[in-house]
């Protein structure tokens, strides 16, 4: 991954005119591949995606309602039951795997 740093640089090249992809992979010290990926949008910098605008689609739509299943008003679909029942098969694949490995050791506890 390219740091943020080297990708602005690269931006910043890439308005320079007179600077080809080649000439600016050679001075932001980065791949051609990188350069060619930043200039055409599809940069490799995963850590600027906490960018406002990549999260425009996280955005809650239509009004608040009552959650049926958890009572709190909330954008529908709710948030937290979702959150709350992904927590829940975690919890209970962590009970499944303990409970394997559980049967698992009982022979190497015997021997
Ligand atoms: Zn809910």
């Amino acid at each position: 991954m390219i740091p943020p740093v080297k990708v602005a640089e690269v931006k910043y090249l890439l308005t320079q005119p007179g600077l080809s992809q080649r000439r600016i992979a050679v001075l932001a010290k980065v791949s051609r591949a990188s350069v060619s990926a930043i200039a055409s949008g599809r940069r490799p910098d995963y850590s600027l995606r906490t960018n406002p605008d990549d999260e425009e689609e996280d955005i809650p739509q239509g009004p608040v309602e009552r959650c049926p299943s958890c009572g709190g008003r909330v954008y529908m679909p709710c948030r937290l039951c979702r959150v709350r029942s992904i927590k829940a098969q975690e919890r209970e694949r962590t009970r499944m795997r303990s409970r394997m490995a559980a049967s698992w050791d009982l022979p190497r506890q015997v021997g």
